[in-house]
């Protein structure tokens, strides 16, 4: 949310600082395009103070995410695991749509709930498939992620190589197993 600088000869605006004020940091969570500018120091020290999450009700963080998709998504969305389950499922905003049952993860619901060797364990993670899905629903996640996956069928991308092949292997564990019907 910070560190972005600037060459000017702003001073840093904690109270007494002779420094340079070359990073900046958004006013408040509604005025993304207002900015208060401080030393290293002081833009870290006004970032940590500012934990704007605490002390609101739900009621208030709701309105909140309204008001600023943007500032909500970089706080809160792209580095909560659970929301990205959520995301992928095409939901945005679990605790607003779902309420309590927000905290039941999609992502993990039958996972774990067998015996499975590790590596079939494993492969399932990789798949992003669940324990009780049958052996044709495993199998078209594994389609769904070569899609995205092979650079035959995404346009040519060979950055997820690396993933591609886990995948391949987890569908090869599956494949062969006797615990999916
Ligand atoms: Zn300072």
């Amino acid at each position: 949310m910070s560190g972005a600088s600037e060459t000017s000869t702003r001073l840093c605006e904690h109270e007494g600082c002779e420094l340079p004020g070359k990073f900046r940091a958004p006013k408040a969570p509604d005025v993304l395009d207002e900015y208060k500018w401080f030393c290293k120091d002081h833009v870290r020290e006004y970032n940590l103070k500012w934990n704007f999450f605490q002390g609101q009700t739900e009621a208030e963080l709701n309105a909140q995410a309204t008001k600023d998709k943007v500032w909500e998504r970089e706080t809160k969305d792209f580095r909560d695991p659970e929301a990205r389950a959520w995301a992928r499922l095409g939901i945005e905003d679990p605790h607003q749509v779902l309420g309590n049952n927000a905290t039941r993860n999609p992502g993990k619901q039958g996972v774990g709930t067998r015996r499975l060797p590790p590596t079939e364990r494993r492969a399932i993670e990789i798949l992003d498939a669940r324990d009780n899905w049958s052996k044709a629903d495993v199998r078209k996640s594994y389609k769904a992620l070569i899609k995205v996956l092979h650079p035959d069928m995404n346009g040519g991308d060979r950055s997820q190589e690396d993933q591609l092949q886990e995948v391949v292997w987890a569908w090869d564990q599956i494949k062969e197993s006797r615990n999916f019907k």
